[in-house]
């Protein structure tokens, strides 16, 4: 049996490096990267780099591999992908399971903002703050480049490109981040108000513990949606348990319910 990752998250590796620990017998793993990132930390395992060419590509690619399975464990903002994924495996019937981190929600004492945007997101900050801790990644800068009158701390694990705010310190860095950290962080800068997307997970949530502890108001993405009618799991054990159980069953996946 061939399974699929399509990958780029902690979920991803995590899931490759259970699937390599202890490989049930006759799994094969192949795990997909975008090539984004200059240094991604790899899954163990097979690996191929780069796009498949659309919907149309990926189907060909399952084919041309053949793929038992596909799992969907991709960033949730990740939208494209994710509904390739959908298309392709409706088109060759391969069979589709979505790990996806659960999203945060707000706890007493949050100050959020939620906007379905990065544009909506920058349209709201003049209202809130001056300088601004924006966490929602180099590719998405252009939303805000036109707000000359606020300053931005953008971290990023690359560097970003133009357009970008032409007032802006770039911190490179890659989670998982400490509480410690932001408090100081957010102290350090003066910030005074935070973007992210709602990525959920542990690795980058201290910022918004730091945020409430400091009575930050908190712009928050939201995701988009997840292709409707495809099984989706919350954590990389739930989706092992899902492979393992097709491997065994060689037969239609159990509801991950
Ligand atoms: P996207 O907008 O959904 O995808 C754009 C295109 O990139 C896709 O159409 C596909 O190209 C290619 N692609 C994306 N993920 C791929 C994968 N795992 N393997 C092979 N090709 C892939 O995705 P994105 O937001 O640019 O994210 C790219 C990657 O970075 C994803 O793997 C994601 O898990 C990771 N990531 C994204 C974010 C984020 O905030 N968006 C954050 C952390 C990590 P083709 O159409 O040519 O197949």
């Amino acid at each position: 049996m061939h399974v699929l990752i399509l990958g780029g998250t902690t979920e991803a590796r995590r899931l490759a490096e259970s699937l390599a620990a202890g490989p049930p017998a006759g799994l094969r793993v192949t795990s997909s990267l975008a090539g984004r990132v200059g240094a991604p930390r790899l899954p163990p395992g097979e690996v191929r780099v780069g796009g498949f060419g659309g919907a149309e590509g990926l189907a060909r690619w399952l084919g041309e591999h053949a793929v038992d399975a596909v799992v969907d464990a991709t960033h949730p903002f990740a939208g494209t992908i994710s509904s390739n994924a959908a298309a392709a495996a409706a088109a060759t019937g391969v069979p589709l399971l979505v790990l996806r981190r659960p999203g945060w929600a707000p706890v007493a004492g949050d100050v959020w903002h939620e906007t379905g945007s990065l544009e909506e997101a920058a349209g709201l900050l003049p209202s809130l703050g001056r300088r601004v801790f924006l966490t929602t990644g180099r590719l998405g800068l252009a939303a805000f480049a036109a707000l000359e009158d606020l300053w931005f701390l953008v971290r990023s694990v690359d560097a970003p490109q133009a357009p970008a705010p032409a007032r802006m310190e770039v911190l490179l860095d890659r989670g998982p981040f400490t509480l410690q950290g932001e408090r100081e962080l957010l102290r350090r800068h003066a910030v005074d108000v935070v973007v992210t997307k709602d990525s959920g997970g542990q690795a980058t949530a201290p910022k918004l513990t730091a945020a409430r502890e400091a009575g930050l108001p908190v712009v928050v993405v939201r995701r988009p949606p997840v292709p409707p009618g495809v099984p989706i799991v919350p954590a990389p054990e739930a989706a092992a348990a899902w492979i393992t159980a097709r491997l065994h069953r060689g037969g239609t996946p159990p509801d991950p319910g």
